[in-house]
Protein backbone atom coordinates (compact mmCIF):
# COMPACT_ATOMS: atom_id res chain seq x y z
CA UNK A 1 0.00 0.00 0.00
CA UNK A 2 0.89 3.54 0.01
CA UNK A 3 0.86 6.83 2.10
CA UNK A 4 -1.10 7.93 -0.67
CA UNK A 5 -3.93 5.68 -1.01
CA UNK A 6 -4.11 5.36 2.53
CA UNK A 7 -4.69 8.88 3.00
CA UNK A 8 -7.58 8.80 0.28
CA UNK A 9 -9.12 5.82 1.98
CA UNK A 10 -8.56 7.34 5.86
CA UNK A 11 -10.36 10.02 4.05
CA UNK A 12 -13.29 8.82 1.95
CA UNK A 13 -14.45 5.71 3.66
CA UNK A 14 -16.89 6.36 6.38
CA UNK A 15 -16.59 3.71 9.64
CA UNK A 16 -20.66 3.21 10.82
CA UNK A 17 -20.76 1.50 14.01
CA UNK A 18 -23.75 -1.03 14.37
CA UNK A 19 -24.88 -0.93 11.03
CA UNK A 20 -26.54 -2.97 10.02
CA UNK A 21 -26.52 -5.04 13.32
CA UNK A 22 -25.23 -3.79 16.74
CA UNK A 23 -21.45 -5.01 17.08
CA UNK A 24 -20.63 -4.34 13.70
CA UNK A 25 -18.53 -1.39 12.31
CA UNK A 26 -19.55 -0.95 8.82
CA UNK A 27 -17.28 0.07 6.00
CA UNK A 28 -19.23 2.84 3.96
CA UNK A 29 -17.36 3.53 0.56
CA UNK A 30 -20.08 5.83 -0.66
CA UNK A 31 -18.11 9.06 -0.07
CA UNK A 32 -15.08 7.47 -1.89
CA UNK A 33 -17.42 6.19 -4.98
CA UNK A 34 -18.55 9.74 -5.01
CA UNK A 35 -14.95 11.73 -5.45
CA UNK A 36 -13.83 10.94 -8.88
CA UNK A 37 -9.66 11.29 -8.16
CA UNK A 38 -10.00 8.91 -5.12
CA UNK A 39 -12.65 6.25 -7.50
CA UNK A 40 -9.65 6.58 -9.90
CA UNK A 41 -6.56 5.68 -8.22
CA UNK A 42 -8.41 3.02 -6.20
CA UNK A 43 -9.40 1.18 -9.37
CA UNK A 44 -6.01 1.74 -10.79
CA UNK A 45 -4.58 0.11 -7.27
CA UNK A 46 -6.88 -2.71 -7.38
CA UNK A 47 -6.08 -3.34 -10.98
CA UNK A 48 -2.28 -4.10 -10.34
CA UNK A 49 -2.56 -7.56 -9.35
CA UNK A 50 -4.30 -7.96 -12.79
CA UNK A 51 -1.09 -7.16 -14.30
CA UNK A 52 2.44 -9.25 -14.41
CA UNK A 53 5.81 -7.56 -13.67
CA UNK A 54 6.04 -5.99 -16.89
CA UNK A 55 2.01 -4.39 -16.60
CA UNK A 56 0.93 -6.10 -19.54
CA UNK A 57 -2.63 -7.43 -18.28
CA UNK A 58 -2.45 -11.45 -16.59
CA UNK A 59 -6.04 -12.38 -16.65
CA UNK A 60 -9.12 -12.08 -19.20
CA UNK A 61 -11.96 -11.42 -16.57
CA UNK A 62 -12.44 -9.60 -13.41
CA UNK A 63 -15.23 -10.79 -11.18
CA UNK A 64 -17.13 -9.33 -8.62
CA UNK A 65 -19.20 -10.27 -5.84
CA UNK A 66 -22.65 -8.31 -5.26
CA UNK A 67 -23.04 -5.64 -4.79
CA UNK A 68 -20.06 -3.83 -3.96
CA UNK A 69 -17.51 -6.17 -6.11
CA UNK A 70 -20.26 -4.69 -9.33
CA UNK A 71 -19.27 -1.19 -8.37
CA UNK A 72 -15.52 -1.48 -8.71
CA UNK A 73 -15.03 -4.72 -10.61
CA UNK A 74 -16.09 -3.27 -13.25
CA UNK A 75 -14.05 -0.20 -13.74
CA UNK A 76 -11.10 -2.24 -12.57
CA UNK A 77 -12.28 -5.16 -15.57
CA UNK A 78 -12.06 -1.73 -18.16
CA UNK A 79 -9.00 -0.57 -16.52
CA UNK A 80 -7.24 -4.26 -17.74
CA UNK A 81 -9.12 -4.16 -20.98
CA UNK A 82 -10.94 -7.55 -20.05
CA UNK A 83 -14.08 -8.37 -19.39
CA UNK A 84 -16.68 -8.36 -16.55
CA UNK A 85 -18.65 -11.22 -14.70
CA UNK A 86 -20.73 -10.99 -12.16
CA UNK A 87 -21.06 -13.26 -8.52
CA UNK A 88 -24.78 -13.18 -7.50
CA UNK A 89 -26.73 -13.64 -4.80
CA UNK A 90 -28.87 -17.18 -5.22
CA UNK A 91 -31.97 -17.05 -7.30
CA UNK A 92 -30.53 -13.29 -9.48
CA UNK A 93 -28.68 -14.87 -12.67
CA UNK A 94 -31.27 -16.23 -15.89
CA UNK A 95 -29.70 -18.88 -16.89
CA UNK A 96 -28.07 -22.05 -15.71
CA UNK A 97 -25.69 -21.66 -13.13
CA UNK A 98 -22.88 -22.91 -10.45
CA UNK A 99 -23.94 -21.81 -6.90
CA UNK A 100 -22.07 -22.59 -3.74
CA UNK A 101 -23.48 -22.13 -0.51
CA UNK A 102 -21.23 -21.15 2.71
CA UNK A 103 -22.40 -20.40 6.93
CA UNK A 104 -22.98 -16.77 7.54
CA UNK A 105 -22.79 -15.74 11.49
CA UNK A 106 -26.91 -15.72 11.27
CA UNK A 107 -27.61 -18.37 8.63
CA UNK A 108 -26.77 -19.07 5.49
CA UNK A 109 -25.84 -17.72 1.77
CA UNK A 110 -25.62 -18.63 -1.47
CA UNK A 111 -23.70 -17.27 -4.49
CA UNK A 112 -24.10 -18.07 -8.17
CA UNK A 113 -22.23 -17.67 -11.17
CA UNK A 114 -23.40 -18.59 -14.85
CA UNK A 115 -21.92 -21.73 -15.60
CA UNK A 116 -20.34 -20.32 -19.30
CA UNK A 117 -19.41 -16.83 -17.38
CA UNK A 118 -15.47 -18.59 -16.92
CA UNK A 119 -14.22 -20.64 -19.64
CA UNK A 120 -12.05 -23.93 -18.73
CA UNK A 121 -8.60 -22.71 -18.13
CA UNK A 122 -9.19 -19.01 -17.98
CA UNK A 123 -7.30 -16.67 -14.85
CA UNK A 124 -9.33 -14.37 -13.35
CA UNK A 125 -9.20 -11.68 -11.00
CA UNK A 126 -11.34 -11.24 -7.82
CA UNK A 127 -12.56 -7.83 -6.41
CA UNK A 128 -14.72 -6.78 -3.27
CA UNK A 129 -14.97 -3.97 -1.07
CA UNK A 130 -14.14 -5.64 2.51
CA UNK A 131 -12.56 -8.99 2.85
CA UNK A 132 -14.41 -9.80 6.85
CA UNK A 133 -14.57 -13.49 7.46
CA UNK A 134 -13.37 -14.72 3.86
CA UNK A 135 -16.85 -16.91 3.35
CA UNK A 136 -17.87 -14.49 0.18
CA UNK A 137 -13.98 -14.67 -1.26
CA UNK A 138 -14.08 -18.45 -0.48
CA UNK A 139 -17.16 -19.22 -2.01
CA UNK A 140 -16.44 -17.19 -5.23
CA UNK A 141 -12.70 -18.99 -5.69
CA UNK A 142 -14.82 -22.24 -5.28
CA UNK A 143 -17.26 -21.25 -8.18
CA UNK A 144 -14.53 -20.51 -10.29
CA UNK A 145 -13.03 -23.76 -9.53
CA UNK A 146 -16.31 -25.49 -10.65
CA UNK A 147 -16.38 -23.60 -13.82
CA UNK A 148 -12.79 -24.99 -14.46
CA UNK A 149 -11.16 -21.55 -14.46
CA UNK A 150 -8.12 -20.09 -11.93
CA UNK A 151 -8.12 -17.46 -9.41
CA UNK A 152 -5.03 -15.54 -10.50
CA UNK A 153 -5.60 -13.05 -8.18
CA UNK A 154 -7.73 -11.17 -5.15
CA UNK A 155 -7.84 -7.39 -4.65
CA UNK A 156 -9.91 -6.02 -1.75
CA UNK A 157 -10.31 -2.63 -0.77
CA UNK A 158 -10.33 -3.57 3.20
CA UNK A 159 -8.87 -6.34 4.81
CA UNK A 160 -10.20 -6.86 8.63
CA UNK A 161 -7.60 -8.47 9.74
CA UNK A 162 -9.06 -9.20 13.19
CA UNK A 163 -11.14 -12.04 11.67
CA UNK A 164 -9.14 -13.71 9.93
CA UNK A 165 -10.38 -13.54 6.40
CA UNK A 166 -7.23 -14.58 4.67
CA UNK A 167 -6.74 -18.08 6.12
CA UNK A 168 -10.25 -18.69 5.21
CA UNK A 169 -9.39 -18.34 1.57
CA UNK A 170 -7.44 -21.42 0.29
CA UNK A 171 -4.60 -21.11 -2.19
CA UNK A 172 -5.05 -17.70 -3.75
CA UNK A 173 -3.32 -14.43 -3.34
CA UNK A 174 -5.01 -11.98 -1.62
CA UNK A 175 -3.95 -7.83 -1.98
CA UNK A 176 -5.62 -5.46 0.29
CA UNK A 177 -5.08 -1.78 -0.19
CA UNK A 178 -5.89 -1.56 3.77
CA UNK A 179 -5.83 -3.56 6.54
CA UNK A 180 -6.97 -2.23 9.82
P1 LIG B 1 -17.05 -12.02 4.45
O1 LIG B 1 -17.71 -12.99 3.57
O2 LIG B 1 -17.33 -12.22 5.91
O3 LIG B 1 -15.55 -11.88 4.19
O4 LIG B 1 -17.70 -10.61 4.17
C1 LIG B 1 -17.38 -9.94 3.03
C2 LIG B 1 -18.58 -9.34 2.36
O5 LIG B 1 -19.47 -8.71 3.28
C3 LIG B 1 -18.11 -8.28 1.41
O6 LIG B 1 -18.83 -8.43 0.21
C4 LIG B 1 -18.40 -6.96 2.11
O7 LIG B 1 -19.00 -6.06 1.21
C5 LIG B 1 -19.37 -7.30 3.23
N1 LIG B 1 -18.87 -6.85 4.55
C6 LIG B 1 -18.51 -7.66 5.58
N2 LIG B 1 -18.15 -6.95 6.65
C7 LIG B 1 -18.29 -5.64 6.30
C8 LIG B 1 -18.06 -4.39 6.99
N3 LIG B 1 -17.62 -4.33 8.26
N4 LIG B 1 -18.29 -3.26 6.30
C9 LIG B 1 -18.73 -3.29 5.03
N5 LIG B 1 -18.96 -4.42 4.35
C10 LIG B 1 -18.74 -5.59 4.96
Amino acid sequence: TSPVLDELLARLVADVPDFPQPGVLFKDITPLLADHDGFTQVVDALAAPGRDETGATAVTKVLGMESRGFILGAPVALALGVGFVPVRKAGKLPRETFAVSYALEYGEATLEVHRDAVAPGERVLLVDDVLATGGTLEATRQLVSRCGGVVAGVSVLMELAALGGRAAVSGVEITSLLTV
